[in-house]
């Protein structure tokens, strides 16, 4: 039987990884994994992350089974965290996932639930989680044009043309903040253009938020997530804490869906706990636990803050490092636009080919779309990335 099993892709950044780790040379640097670094190169347990974890582990008292949508306070920190009060709670019917690829297939499994044959849009490029999730289910999507490659932006017209296909009952995938791959963002504006477009179709969005507070804050980055969910009958968003939170292994993440109104929340929260039942049962309740007293102590919530803060400065002062840099080198502006690319990744516009030319020569390692992790970089290595890229990219 297992011999009839067909061998999969490999997972292209999980090489990427490895063949980082087998480059002997002293000088190299990892931009591929999507993990938050500090300037030691080490990703941390968050201050407030540890300390909640020890107060866990001395007040709990039993590890028996929570319930199928998880710890019911932890879904309500993390909708408040996202939604702050632009949607009424009794709308919103959420479950606890391993992560926020949990509630990524979760979400689907839910539209499919709704809708066997839905259509779903996605960005071109997007996280290549959601196009394979996607095929895998067999479910059937549209890639829809985001992406400018000449000018590294968002290409909004060509968006708003290329989802004319869109039709009532299709889902539309959009990235709630700083854009997996390109870090380059919708503007509040073209938020709320693509939220009449919604609601003149009858499509549902479905927001898939994984870096809240890497961008330009905890409350910017939700805010075009918040007046679409707040101008729509329907929303279905899939939060992650493993960056905000620096949970990764803990694998906490949450789904959350918007009815149009609160009749319709319990056939949406039992579908919910359905879904998890057929999948694993029930999600992982530690990292919820941790995350959930944090948000709900005022202390810990305000050294995490904090923290948080200080993770999205640096990764700025990076990016205006880096593109400082570059204006010097090329003597050009050609490359400002990484200044304003916001998160942890941006999509250079380099070719496959000199991708690769820059991890032979100088020993540095970006995903081949050329999509590097900022986060990888530290004041010192700065300068190094920017004379590669100044030396290779024509
Ligand atoms: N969505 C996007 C766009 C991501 O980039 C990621 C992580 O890389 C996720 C969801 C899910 O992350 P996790 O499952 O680790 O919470």
């Amino acid at each position: 039987m297992l011999g009839n099993l067909k061998s999969q892709p490999a997972d292209k950044i999980l090489e990427l990884m490895q063949l980082y780790k087998d480059d002997p040379r002293e000088q190299k640097i990892d931009l591929g994994v999507g993990v938050y670094k500090n300037a030691k190169g080490e990703t941390p347990i968050m201050r407030a992350i540890k300390t909640a974890e020890k107060q866990v582990w001395e007040s709990q008292t039993s590890k028996s089974y929570v319930g199928l949508a998880g710890d019911p306070a932890f879904a309500a920190a993390l909708r408040d965290l996202v939604l702050g009060d632009s949607v009424d709670a009794g709308r919103v019917a959420a479950a606890a996932t391993p992560g926020g690829t949990g509630a990524v297939r979760q979400g689907f499994e839910l539209l499919r639930q709704a809708n066997r044959d839905v259509h779903v849009w996605v960005s071109s490029p997007t996280w290549p989680n959601h196009l394979s999730i996607l095929k895998f289910m067999g479910q059937p999507f549209t890639e829809y044009r985001y992406f400018d490659e000449a000018t590294c932006t968002v290409d909004f017209d060509g968006m708003m043309d290329s989802l004319k296909g869109v039709k009532a009952g299709d889902a539309v995938l959009l990235h709630g903040c700083c854009h997996n791959p390109t870090g380059a963002n919708l503007t509040l504006d073209q938020w709320k253009t693509v939220t009449e477009f919604l609601a003149k179709t009858g499509a549902v969005p479905f927001v898939d938020i994984a870096y809240q507070g890497f961008g330009d804050g905890l409350d910017e980055d939700a805010a075009g997530l918040r007046h679409l969910a707040s101008a729509l009958p329907e929303t279905i968003i899939a939060a992650s804490c493993s960056k905000n939170f620096g949970v990764y292994r803990e694998r906490t993440g949450l789904l959350m869906a918007i009815s149009e109104s609160d009749a319709d929340k319990p056939v949406t929260q039992g579908t919910l706990n359905y879904l998890n039942r057929q999948n694993y049962s029930f999600p992982p309740d530690h990292g919820a636990r941790i995350v959930t007293q944090v948000l709900t102590d005022d202390a810990l919530r305000a050294d995490w803050k904090d923290e948080l803060e200080n993770v999205r400065l640096s990764m700025l002062g990076l990016r205006e490092q880096l593109a400082k840099e570059l204006r010097e080198r090329t003597n050009s502006d050609r490359f400002d636009f990484i200044a304003r690319h916001r998160g942890m990744f941006s999509r250079i516009g380099a070719s496959p080919e000199e991708v690769l030319k820059m991890r032979e020569q100088f020993g540095i390692y970006m995903v081949g779309d050329s999509r590097m992790n900022i986060a990888g970089l530290n004041s010192e290595t700065v300068p190094l990335l920017a004379e590669a890229i100044a030396r290779t990219c024509k």
